[in-house]
C-alpha cells in the first residue's frame, strides 16, 4: 500500500557516491508518467546505481496501455505544430521579401510582420 505522496516524500540530498539525486519522471510504456528520485548519475555511462527510489505508486494497467499512446499523439501534434509554425516563417519571410519593394520604408514593413 503506497501512503506517501510526492509532497510528503523526503528524498535524500545525496546519493551514497556523493552525487546530487534528482526527481525525474519515467516515460517508458512500463511506468509511463511515473515519477522517481535518483543519483544524478544514474542510466549514464559508468553510472550510479546506488539510489534509486519511485515516488508514485505502480501505474494501473489501463493506464499502461492509454498513457504511451496519449504520449504519441501529443508528440506527433507537437511535431507538425514546428513544422507548421516552420511553414508560416518561410512564407511569412517570402511575403515580407515580395512586398518590401512596394511599402514606402522599413517601419511600415515591420507593420506587416505580425
Ligand atoms: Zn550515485
Amino acid at each position: 500500500m503506497w501512503v506517501l505522496t510526492a509532497e510528503e516524500f523526503i528524498m535524500n540530498e545525496f546519493c551514497p557516491c556523493g552525487t546530487n539525486t534528482v526527481m525525474k519522471t519515467s516515460w517508458t510504456n512500463h511506468n509511463p508518467g511515473r515519477r522517481y528520485i535518483a543519483c544524478e548519475r544514474f542510466k549514464q555511462i559508468n553510472g550510479c546505481n546506488y539510489y534509486f527510489v519511485w515516488i508514485d505508486p505502480p501505474i494501473c494497467t489501463r493506464a499502461r496501455q492509454i498513457i504511451p499512446g496519449l504520449l504519441r499523439r501529443v508528440n506527433r501534434f507537437e511535431e507538425d505544430l514546428n513544422r507548421f509554425e516552420e511553414d508560416l516563417k518561410k512564407k511569412r519571410n517570402r511575403f515580407m521579401f515580395i512586398i518590401k519593394p512596394y511599402l514606402p520604408n522599413h517601419r511600415d514593413a515591420v507593420m506587416f510582420d505580425v
